[in-house]
């Protein structure tokens, strides 16, 4: 990878401030999604590494949870600092594993780096509570401290931020971590790994084992020390996680599936509503958790926008993620390409008309035309399942209640969408809407300063915000008695 600070580059999993291989001598090898060269390898760790690194994690949480809360501060801090002045480098090596326009990365590197700034700042206001005594005798404190340390486990699709929300507050409150990166996507987390280490975070707090899923996942939700688990990708696997997690109760906080319907009434700026449908679809090749996926337009309006839209995404730029000019990068995999292909054929099947794209891209490999599908109804496939490729099925509604209904008819509960210009239904919609997230007039909802989450299938707890420490807390209740003379 062509970068200017050679030292980010790792490719050893970080335990106890120690760059270690796997207990065997196994690897697995890196491939840049556009053009399938090597970026080379990291280890194949399994169990016993992971064991290591809990052991490692737990002897180091007992002191780190007793740091001075402005030491912590400071680590948070200067891991900000760090990770801006290398962003460029740091988005140079998101987009060689992970594909993503370079602009997206620049991007991305300052998203991560906000939760550092953020959850500085969050350590110095974990604040309890003092509550009348229940007998003129007693006094009530309320304090609340680490829950210890937290098994961690990121997806491909955002490999700097997603870790980033997790172990920002992890370390504010005074817990150690031990994380799991994507397979695809690693060397961004060794990376951030290698920066803690510049910024003072003492060894053993923060631990990363790249290999493999099922073994690394199993130690972790399977070790008594181990006192919350926070993952990020699929359902399914979120699902799995869960069940694994409650033979020994541990807290869990899951970041997961989405299936976001994006809703233009026919009052909205419909020039806003295009462009805000446009960053909502496509952002990395449409492959986030919160990208559109079923766009509402109310009739009156639906030729038009469909017109607008199409034109606007027939123009996107496919192409290396390197090159400053492109806004759409190449899929994660072959089984990502394949999903795309047969939400597609399943639409064309039933009815739906491909207003632009619809086929591989003529640069061969994982790259897709942005593609749109109009005339969508809601027994297409891709009406319930989540595509995460570089789609956009546009429905037709007639009412606000019916609207509210469809958009609601899934299992996911994660971000939803709507494009108003009335007061009124601005409330009754964005109240209605079951989702943890609601875009009103916009199609970029994520900052660090706001509780990022879902309901339903869609997770469990919250990241960013005042609120993203609480998951990483436990809270006691001391009853104080004795007090009268
Ligand atoms: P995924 O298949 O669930 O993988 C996510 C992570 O889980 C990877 O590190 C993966 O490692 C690991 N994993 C898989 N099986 C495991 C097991 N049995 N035990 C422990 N770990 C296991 O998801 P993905 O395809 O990478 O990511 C896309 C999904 O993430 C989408 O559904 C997207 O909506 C969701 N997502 C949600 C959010 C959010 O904030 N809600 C944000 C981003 C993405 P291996 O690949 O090695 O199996």
């Amino acid at each position: 990878m062509d970068i200017k600070n050679k030292s980010l580059l790792k490719n050893l999993s970080y335990v106890d401030g120690e760059w270690i291989n796997a207990n065997d001598g196994s690897v697995t090898e890196i491939l840049n999604p556009a053009n399938s060269e090597s970026l080379g390898s990291v280890p194949n760790c399994g169990s016993s590494e992971t064991v290591a690194a809990i052991e490692a994690a737990t002897k180091a949480q007992t002191k780190w949870s007793k740091a001075d809360v402005k030491e912590r501060a400071l680590v948070l801090r200067n891991l900000h600092r760090l990770m801006l002045e290398n962003q460029d480098d740091l988005a140079k090596i998101i987009t060689f594993e992970g594909g993503k326009p370079i602009s997206e990365s620049v991007g991305e590197i300052a998203y991560a780096a906000s939760f550092f700034e953020w959850f500085s700042e969050e350590a110095k206001r974990v604040y309890g509570d003092v509550i009348p005594g229940h007998q003129y005798d007693r006094r009530t404190l309320v304090i609340k401290q680490p829950i210890g340390v937290v098994g961690c486990i990121t997806p491909w699709n955002f490999p700097s931020a997603m870790l980033a929300r997790k172990i920002a507050p992890a370390i504010a409150v005074g817990c150690s971590i031990v994380s799991k990166p994507a397979p695809e996507t690693p060397f961004s987390a060794l990376a951030m790994a290698y920066l803690s280490e510049l910024a003072g975070l003492p060894k053993g707090v923060l631990n990363i084992v790249t290999g493999d899923a099922e073994q690394i996942g199993a130690a972790l939700t399977g070790h008594k020390d181990i006192r919350k688990i926070t993952f990020t990708g699929s359902t399914s696997v979120g699902k799995l996680l869960l069940k694994q997690s409650a033979e020994s109760v541990k807290k869990v906080s899951l970041e997961l599936g989405g299936h976001a319907p994006f809703i233009i009434f026919d009052d909205a700026d419909l020039d806003a509503a295009v462009d805000g449908a446009l960053i909502a679809k496509y952002r990395n090749s449409g492959q986030t958790c919160v990208c559109a996926n079923r766009i509402y337009v109310q009739s009156s309006i639906y030729d038009d926008f469909c017109e607008r839209f199409t034109q606007k995404t027939s123009g996107l730029l496919v192409g290396n993620g390197l090159e400053e000019k492109t806004q759409q990068g190449p899929l994660i995999s072959n089984n990502a390409m394949k999903k795309v292909s047969l939400h597609i054929k399943d639409a064309k099947d039933k009815g739906a008309k491909i207003a632009t794209g619809g086929n591989p891209h003529a640069l061969g490999g994982l790259f897709f035309e942005p593609t749109v599908l109009t005339g969508v109804t809601d027994d297409m496939l891709i009406a319930k399942e989540e595509t995460f490729g570089p789609v956009a099925p546009i429905f037709s509604f007639e009412s606000e209640q019916e609207v509210i209904r469809r958009a609601n008819d899934t299992s996911y509960g994660l971000a939803a969408y709507f494009y108003t210009s009335d007061l009124g239904k601005s409330w009754r919609v964005s109240e209605q809407l079951e989702f943890g997230m609601v875009g009103l007039n916009t199609g970029i909802i994520s900052t660090e300063m706001a509780p990022f989450g879902g309901i339903k299938e869609s997770g469990l707890g919250r990241e960013g915000s005042k609120y993203g420490v609480d998951d990483y807390l436990e809270m006691k209740y001391i009853s104080l008695a004795g007090i009268e003379e």
